[in-house]
C-alpha cells in the first residue's frame, strides 16, 4: 500500500499550474466527518491545513464553495452512506454552480477510480496520508482538474501540522500512531492507512501542552491499536505517565487498544495515576476461539477473559466497552452462542455491535466464504443487541445514588440542560445551571436510562 504521490490531471493540461488559477481568498470550506475519532482528528488536520492554504472554514455546507466528506470504508454501510451524501450534497450546485465535492480518508484508498466512476460528480479523491497536499489538491479541482491523490506513505505522521477542531473545546484528540500490522482477516485499515507508525513522544506532548493551553481538560490518545504505541524505546505506559504531568488536562482517555498488547505497565499506569479515566474499550469481535483464529485475532477467548480479570482486579470499578463482529464468514449457531456467552460473562457497560460486511481486498474476501445469509446476521445481531442492552442498563442503574464526577461538555442540542461524561464515560445530563463547559462537578446520580445518567 505504501507508494508515491499521483496527482491526475487532465489529458491535455496546460503547463500552468491550477494553483496559479486558483484564488483562494476567501473560498469557504466545510468538511464532513464520517466514521471513527481517528477520523475527526483527521478532519481538524484537514481543516487546519486548509486554513493554511488560504481557505475559510465555514460550519455548513450551505455557505461552502469547497465540501468535503473525510470517510470510513471500515463497513459497507458507512461507504454506502457516503454516496448518498455526495449525490444529496449535488442539490448544492443549484445556487453554487462552481461548488467543488470531494471524498478524504478511508473509502478514497479503498476504492479510488471506482469512486469517482460510481460518484463522477466527485472531483477530489485525497487518501489518509495526502492531507499535506490538501490545499493543491483542492486548488486543482476548483481549476477544473479531477485531483487524485491515494499514495500511502511509510513515514507519514503529519508531525508539525496543527488541527483546528470544531469540538466543544473541552475533549481533545491527539493521534499518537497512524495505521495497523495487525492485518485481521476481516479488516481493510492496514490497506487503507498503512502501516503502523508512532508519532514522536515529544510531538504528542506538544499537542497535549497546547489543547491544555486552549482550555481543553480531557485529551483522548488516538490509535488504530494504540497500546502497542512505541517510539524508540518510548512506551505506551511511558507516554501515559509523561502526558499526566500536564498541568490544565485532568483526564486522560485512549482509544483503541489491542487486547493481547496490553503490558503490565500499561494497566499500573490505570491503577496508580488519577488522571487516567478508569474505562478501556477492548474490542473482542467474537467469543468463539473458532472464529477468533479465522478473524486472526491473535488472542483466544480465554486470554481475553485473563485480561478482564486483570483489569478488573487493578482496576475495582473500571467500566469496559467492546465491539462486538456477527455472522463472520463460517460463523455457526454454536459460534454464535459462544459470543452471547461471552457477552454474559463479561458483562461489558456498553458495546458497539455489528454485522459482518465482505470489504473488498482483504484477506477474509479473497480466501474466505461470506457464507452467513444476510437475515441470519440480521437475527444474531438482534439477539447480541438485545443481551447487551440488558447489562448496559444494569451498568446504569448501579450507578443511581452514587456521586460522581463528571466533565461538562456542553449544552444538550436542545439546549435543555448541559451533557457531561463520568470517568467511566458514561454520558450524564445535569440542569444547566450546574456549572459551566469543562467544569468536573460533583453530582449525585437521581436517574437512569439506557443511554444516560441524570442528575437533574
Ligand atoms: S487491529 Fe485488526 S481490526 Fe483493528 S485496525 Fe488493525 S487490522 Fe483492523
Amino acid at each position: 500500500m505504501d507508494g508515491l504521490v499521483q496527482i491526475r490531471r487532465r489529458p491535455g493540461a496546460s503547463e500552468t499550474t491550477p494553483t496559479d488559477k486558483v484564488n483562494r481568498g476567501g473560498a469557504r470550506v466545510y468538511v464532513e466527518t464520517f466514521g471513527c475519532q481517528m477520523n475527526e482528528a483527521d478532519s481538524a488536520l484537514i481543516v487546519g491545513q486548509l486554513q493554511r492554504s488560504g481557505y475559510q472554514p465555514v460550519p455548513r455546507p450551505d455557505d461552502a464553495d469547497v465540501i468535503l466528506i473525510n470517510t470510513c470504508a471500515v463497513r459497507e454501510k458507512a461507504e454506502e452512506r457516503v454516496y448518498g451524501r455526495t449525490s444529496q450534497l449535488l442539490a448544492h450546485r443549484r445556487h453554487n454552480p462552481d461548488l467543488v465535492i470531494g471524498v478524504t480518508g478511508c473509502m478514497a484508498e479503498h476504492l479510488r477510480d471506482k469512486l469517482t466512476t460510481r460518484a463522477p460528480h466527485v472531483q477530489l479523491v485525497a487518501g489518509p496520508d495526502s492531507y499535506r497536499r490538501i490545499g493543491e489538491l483542492v486548488d486543482r479541482a476548483r481549476a477544473g482538474e479531477r485531483a487524485i491523490d491515494v499514495s500511502l506513505d511509510k513515514t507519514e505522521t503529519y508531525t508539525g501540522l496543527d488541527g483546528v477542531s470544531q469540538d466543544d473545546g473541552v475533549s481533545a484528540f491527539v493521534t499518537i500512531q497512524r495505521g495497523c500490522d495487525k492485518f485481521c482477516t476481516f479488516c481493510v485499515v492496514p490497506y487503507t492507512r498503512g502501516r503502523e507508525r508512532g508519532v514522536a513522544p515529544r510531538e504528542v506532548l506538544r499537542q497535549v501542552r497546547q489543547s491544555a493551553a486552549a482550555g481543553y481538560r480531557e485529551v483522548v490518545l488516538l490509535g488504530q491499536t494504540v497500546n502497542s504505541y512505541r517510539y524508540e524505546g518510548v512506551s505506551f505506559a511511558d507516554l501515559l505517565r509523561a502526558t499526566a504531568e500536564i498541568d490544565g488536562i485532568e483526564r486522560i482517555r485512549f482509544t483503541s487498544p489491542y487486547p493481547i498488547d496490553f503490558s503490565d505497565a500499561v494497566i499500573e499506569a490505570l491503577a496508580h495515576e488519577p488522571k487516567l479515566c478508569p474505562y478501556v474499550h477492548l474490542p473482542v469481535q467474537s467469543g468463539s476461539d473458532r472464529m477468533l483464529t479465522a478473524m486472526k485475532r491473535g488472542y483466544s477467548r480465554g486470554e481475553f477473559m485473563r485480561l478482564v480479570t486483570k483489569l478488573r482486579h487493578a482496576v475495582p470499578d473500571i467500566a469496559l466497552s467492546t465491539d462486538v463482529m456477527v455472522g463472520f464468514c463460517g460463523e455457526t449457531e454454536a459460534d454464535h452462542a459462544e459470543t452471547l456467552s461471552l457477552l454474559q460473562e463479561v458483562q461489558f457497560d456498553s458495546a458497539f455491535m455489528f454485522a459482518y460486511s465482505d470489504r473488498e481486498i482483504t484477506y477474509a474476501s479473497r480466501k474466505l466464504v461470506d457464507d452467513v445469509p444476510p437475515e441470519i446476521k440480521q437475527r444474531r445481531l438482534r439477539e447480541v443487541i438485545e443481551r447487551q442492552e440488558h447489562y448496559t442498563r444494569q451498568s446504569h442503574d448501579r450507578r443511581v445514588g452514587q456521586i460522581e464526577t463528571v466533565l461538562i461538555n456542553g449544552p444538550s442540542k436542545r439546549n435543555d440542560c448541559l451533557v457531561g461524561r463520568t470517568g467511566r464515560f458514561q454520558n450524564v445530563l445535569l440542569p444547566l445551571d450546574a456549572g459551566a463547559s469543562g467544569d468536573l462537578v460533583a453530582r449525585r446520580i437521581t436517574r437512569s436510562s439506557g443511554h444516560s445518567l441524570d442528575t437533574r
